[in-house]
């Protein structure tokens, strides 16, 4: 039996590691285009210089021969054929599958601005080489604009403080973290960052990134007029799944990505994907369950995604932690809100009918625990008579007279 693995990331690690401890006999391929095994999460390390590449590798030591695994690193499959059961790789060789599982992830797009596709010096944030070509540049420039202040813009700009490098964060939205977090929440990162020297430009939109005659980028000029100086720009403002090689296969992909079942099956049989190509619930952690799952099932050992990770999150920028999780706004009136400040500390849960939809834990983050089973079981907290911020463990666990533990 051979199983090839597309992409050496965390799905695709997950991916070949569940099939070898699953079969020891099987041969197994990955074929990435990434020719280092890295952990995209934390990129921004490498660029403020706390982490080289080599730690920023999240497998353990000599993991291909202890697995044995065949990695053809720094190759790109350019075609899959479900009918031959083929994969056109970048070398110019083809190789044939029994099964195939797809982890190819995804890109960074660069919006449609006037000046951003065919400017030099324009970068995203995903891959090794962008954090290294940021890293360099940001020594040599004076002056960088990230654009897009979500998840990966947060990290770009935590990455350069402290670089020396002058750092505008340009965003449409009217806070940092806008789909993460509320307005107090993202409010103390905002003025951390303008402590860090970080220009905050929120509200506004980029109309055109100004060039010189060799394209190398001088300003971005923003809906308001002002323009913002920069010789370096980092595009933060969304993904596309990397599904290009599928265009000439029978495999169903849609305008998010690739499509799969909740036991990682794509439309075509023996054909299984994982991770941030579907476009769906692009984090760490369902990346890695996913591949998890998918290669259980790719031998016939069912295995279902049921985690909830969807939409937690956990941030630490700038010395702050915050996690926040499900709702962080009332969808409607009839959903209560109960918020609590503490020195350093911010906490906000929003209810209705005894469960918990929603909360933001800003500081310290020794709740969370607590808060996520509540939200993940939906347990009824209705008759919990505590404050809503003291609910520990002991209030909704039992002890069953088999020593099993339950919610009560
Ligand atoms: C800057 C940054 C910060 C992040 N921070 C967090 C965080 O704090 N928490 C969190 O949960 N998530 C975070 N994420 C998201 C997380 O990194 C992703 O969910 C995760 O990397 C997805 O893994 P994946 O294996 O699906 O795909 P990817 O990590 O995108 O890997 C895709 C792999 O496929 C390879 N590949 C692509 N196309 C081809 C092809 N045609 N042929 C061969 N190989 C191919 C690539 O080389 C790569 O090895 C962050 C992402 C970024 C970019």
């Amino acid at each position: 039996m051979r199983y090839v693995v597309i992409g050496a990331s965390a799905a695709g690690i997950s991916g070949v590691k569940t099939l070898r401890e699953l079969d020891k006999d099987a041969e197994i391929i990955l074929v990435s285009k990434d020719t280092e095994v890295y952990s995209r999460c934390i990129l921004h390390h490498y660029i403020s210089g706390h982490r080289n590449i080599e730690k920023l590798d999240f497998t353990s030591k000599n993991f291909f021969e202890e697995y044995n695994i065949n990695w053809i690193k720094g190759v790109e499959v350019i075609s899959l054929n479900d009918e031959e059961k083929l994969l056109n790789l970048s070398n110019g060789e083809d190789i044939k599958y029994d099964k195939v599982m797809i982890c190819s992830g995804a890109s960074a797009f660069i919006p449609p601005v006037e000046g951003l596709r065919e400017g030099k010096n324009v970068v995203g944030l995903r891959n090794l080489e962008d954090a290294i070509l940021i890293k360099e540049e940001a020594a040599k420039v004076k002056n960088v604009v990230v654009l897009g202040a979500g998840l990966v813009g947060i990290d770009a700009v935590s990455g350069l403080i402290g670089t020396g490098v002058n750092i505008s964060l340009v965003e449409m939205g009217d806070k940092v973290l806008p789909i993460q977090l509320d307005k107090y929440a993202s409010s103390i990162y905002e003025n951390k960052f303008k402590e860090n020297g970080v220009n905050l430009k929120l509200g506004v939109k980029a109309e055109k990134l100004i060039l010189d005659e060799e394209k190398n980028p001088k300003s971005l000029l923003l809906n308001t007029g002002e323009e913002v100086p920069c010789e370096l720009v980092i595009v933060a403002t969304g993904v596309r799944s990397n599904i290009a090689f599928l265009a000439d296969s029978n495999v169903e992909c849609d305008r998010f990505g690739l499509i799969i079942d909740e036991k990682g099956k794509t439309n075509i049989e023996d054909i299984y994907g994982a991770g941030d190509v579907t476009g769906r619930n692009p984090i760490w952690p369902t990346a890695v369950k996913e591949g998890i799952i998918a290669a259980h099932n790719m031998l016939d050992k069912e295995m279902v995604m049921t985690d909830f990770f969807g939409s937690k999150n956990t941030m630490n920028f700038v010395g702050v932690a915050t996690m926040s999780l499900g709702d962080i706004e009332p969808k409607d009136e009839s959903y209560k809100v109960e918020i609590k400040v503490e020195e350093n500390n911010y906490k906000k849960i929003i209810h209705k009918d005894g469960k918990i939809y929603g909360a933001i834990i800003q500081g310290d983050l020794s709740y969370t625990g607590v808060l996520t089973q509540l939200i993940k079981e939906k347990i009824d907290i209705s008759k919990v008579t505590k404050n809503i911020f003291d609910i520990d463990y002991a209030d909704f666990f039992n002890l069953e007279k088999n020593f099993e533990f339950s919610y009560k």
